[in-house]
C-alpha cells in the first residue's frame, strides 16, 4: 500500500474543538490505493461528548437566537464553503476518486446550496392556524408553532459526502437543532473540513459536531442508540435503515430515511431517441453508477430495442475511465476494494443467471497505480428473467439490465415488480402517456425525460424499502421541527 505524502488526518469535532482518537483507521484512495487520509475513530465517551455538547448549545447561544440571526449564520457557512471551494473539491475528489468536474459541478455546489436554499426556506413557511367556533359564540384561535426536535443525528453515506450530509444538515440547523453528524467511514473529509467553517464563520461550540467511525459498535451505534439525540437523519442501505430502526425503537424517535433503490428507466418507442439514449446512459453511468436514483432496470419499447440497445452500448463504450483531475475522465473508479468485489459478484452472477453481455462486464487495466485501485467498466445486460437476483437486488455499480415490453400497461407492472420504491424515469414525447405512466409509478420520484432534476422545494424520498419520510423544503421543516399548537379561548 501507497502512503500518500499528503494524507491528511481528520479529527473528530465536538463542542468547536477538534478532537484525536486513541484508535484509528487509514482511508485508502479508490484510484491507486495511496493512503490519503489517517481517521479518529469516536469511541463512545467521545459520542457522549458531542451529545452533551449540543444539548448544552440548545440551551445556551444557538436555542436563544433569533431566527434572523440564524439565517444569516446558514449563509455564512454557504459563503465558508464557497471561499473554500478547491479544498473541499480536492478533499471528495481524495476519498471517493470521482472525476473533478463532476465534484466541481455537483458536490460542492449544491453542498454550499443547501445551506442557502433552507436559510430561504424557513424564512418563508410559517404554520397553520384556525378560528374556531365555539357554544359560547366566543370562539377561540389555534396557532402552531414550530420548535427544534433538539438533537439530531445524522448519518451519512459515502457516494455524494458533502451534498448528502448537508441536504440533512441545513435544514436540521434552520430549524434550531444541533447536531452529531456521523460521515461514512469511506469519506471522512469533507464533513471535516465544513467544521473548519463553522469555526470560521462563528457557529457556537457544540451546534455541529462529527465523529469518526463506522456503524455497529462503533460511532454509528453510539449516535443511533444514545438516550440524549432526539431524532435520526440517515441515508443508506435498507439493512443499515432496519438496523437503525431496531436501535431507536426503545426511545420511540423520529426518523427520516433515505434509503436504496432499483430504479426502472422505461422507454418508449415515441421517445426522443437521441435525448433517451444520451439521457438513459447518463443517469446508470453518473458517479460510476453509485447514485441512489440510477436506473439499473431499463424496459424499452420492443420496436426501438435493438437500436436503443446500441445505442447506449455505444455510449457505456465511450466513458472515459481515469485519473479523476484529468478533464476527459467522466467514469471515476468505485469507491472501495470491499464494494468492487460486490459489484464484480453481480457481473458474475449476471452470467450465471444467463445474461448476454452487451458490454463491459470486467475490470479495465491501465498499467500504472490505478491497477491498484477500484475501477470496474460500464457494463451492460439483457436477456436476463425479470425474477433474477441481478434483476431485483440493488448493486450500486455502473450497470443496467435492458427488457423490452409491448405495451404501457405491461411496462408498468414491469417497473413496479420490485421491493424498492425510490425513483422512475420515463422517456416519451407523447404528454398524456407521461404524466400517466409518471403518476402510476409506485416510488417517491418519477421523472419524465430527464433525470436528477431537483428543486430542493420538493418532496423527496422513497417508498417500499426505498424509506421512510419525504425531506425537502417544507417537508424537511416538517421533520426536523415539533410543532406546538397553542389554543385560545376568546
Ligand atoms: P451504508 O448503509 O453502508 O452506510 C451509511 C452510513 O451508515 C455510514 O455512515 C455507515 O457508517 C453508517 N452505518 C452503517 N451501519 C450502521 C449502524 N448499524 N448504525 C448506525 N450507522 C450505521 O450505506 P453506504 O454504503 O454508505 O451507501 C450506499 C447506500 O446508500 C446505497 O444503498 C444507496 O442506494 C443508499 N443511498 C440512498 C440515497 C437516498 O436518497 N435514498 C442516497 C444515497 C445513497
Amino acid at each position: 500500500m501507497n502512503t500518500n505524502a499528503k494524507a491528511q488526518e481528520r479529527k473528530n469535532y465536538i463542542n468547536g474543538q477538534f478532537s484525536g482518537s486513541s484508535k484509528q483507521f487509514t482511508k485508502v484512495s479508490p484510484v491507486d490505493g495511496s493512503v490519503v487520509a489517517l481517521v479518529h475513530e469516536a469511541d463512545r465517551a467521545q459520542v457522549d461528548a458531542a451529545v452533551q455538547a449540543a444539548r448544552l448549545a440548545l440551551k445556551g447561544h444557538w436555542g436563544r437566537m433569533s431566527l434572523q440571526d440564524r439565517v444569516e449564520m446558514l449563509r455564512a457557512i454557504a459563503g465558508g464553503i464557497e471561499r473554500r471551494f478547491d479544498d473541499f473539491v480536492a478533499a471528495e475528489v481524495a476519498d471517493t476518486g470521482k472525476p473533478v468536474a463532476l465534484a466541481s459541478h455537483l458536490d460542492i455546489p449544491r453542498g454550499a446550496a443547501n445551506f442557502r436554499v433552507f436559510a430561504d426556506i424557513v424564512r418563508t413557511y410559517g404554520m397553520d392556524s384556525y378560528f374556531l367556533d365555539t357554544p359560547d359564540g366566543k370562539g377561540a384561535v389555534n396557532y402552531a408553532m414550530r420548535k427544534p426536535l433538539g438533537v439530531v443525528g445524522v448519518i451519512a453515506p459515502w457516494n455524494l459526502p458533502l451534498l448528502l450530509l448537508t441536504w440533512k444538515l441545513a435544514p436540521a440547523l434552520a430549524c434550531g437543532n444541533c447536531v452529531v453528524a456521523k460521515p461514512s467511514e469511506e469519506t471522512p473529509s469533507t464533513a471535516t473540513l465544513l467544521a473548519e467553517v463553522m469555526n470560521e464563520v462563528g457557529v457556537p461550540p457544540g451546534v455541529y459536531n462529527v465523529v469518526h467511525g463506522f456503524g455497529p459498535n462503533s460511532a454509528g451505534e453510539f449516535i443511533t442508540s444514545h438516550p440524549g439525540v432526539d431524532a435520526i437523519t440517515f441515508t443508506g442501505e435498507s439493512a443499515t435503515g432496519s438496523a437503525i430502526m431496531k436501535a431507536v425503537a426503545p426511545g420511540v424517535k423520529p426518523i427520516s430515511f433515505e434509503l436504496g433503490g432499483k430504479n426502472p428507466g422505461i422507454v418508449f418507442a415515441d421517445c426522443d431517441f437521441d435525448a433517451a439514449v444520451a439521457g438513459m446512459a447518463n443517469a446508470i453511468f453518473s458517479n460510476c453508477g453509485q447514485v441512489c436514483l440510477a436506473p439499473e432496470r431499463v424496459y424499452v419499447e420492443r420496436p426501438i430495442f435493438e437500436r436503443f440497445v446500441a445505442g447506449l452500448k455505444q455510449k457505456a463504450e465511450a466513458y472515459v475511465i481515469g485519473w479523476p483531475s484529468d478533464a476527459k475522465t467522466n467514469m471515476g473508479p468505485l469507491i472501495s476494494k470491499q464494494h468492487r468485489e460486490k459489484v464484480l459478484s453481480y457481473y458474475a452472477l449476471a452470467k450465471e443467471e444467463g445474461a448476454t453481455v452487451v458490454s463491459g462486464g470486467g475490470v479495465p487495466t491501465f498499467g500504472d497505480a490505478r491497477d491498484s485501485g477500484c475501477y470496474v467498466q460500464p457494463t451492460l445486460w439483457t436477456g436476463l428473467p425479470e425474477d433474477s437476483r441481478t434483476v431485483k437486488e440493488e448493486i450500486f455499480g455502473p450497470c443496467a439490465h435492458i427488457a423490452p415490453f409491448d405495451d404501457e400497461e405491461q411496462a408498468i407492472a414491469m417497473a413496479n415488480n420490485s421491493r424498492y420504491g425510490l425513483a422512475a424515469t420515463v422517456w416519451t414525447t407523447n404528454l398524456s402517456r407521461g404524466h400517466r405512466v409518471a403518476q402510476a409509478m409506485e416510488c417517491g420520484i418519477a421523472w419524465v425525460n430527464c433525470w436528477f432534476l431537483r428543486d430542493l422545494r420538493t418532496p423527496f424520498g422513497g417508498a417500499k424499502l426505498s424509506g421512510i419520510g419525504r425531506e425537502g423544503g417544507l417537508h424537511s421543516l416538517n421533520f426536523y421541527s415539533e410543532p406546538t399548537n397553542v389554543c385560545i379561548k376568546l
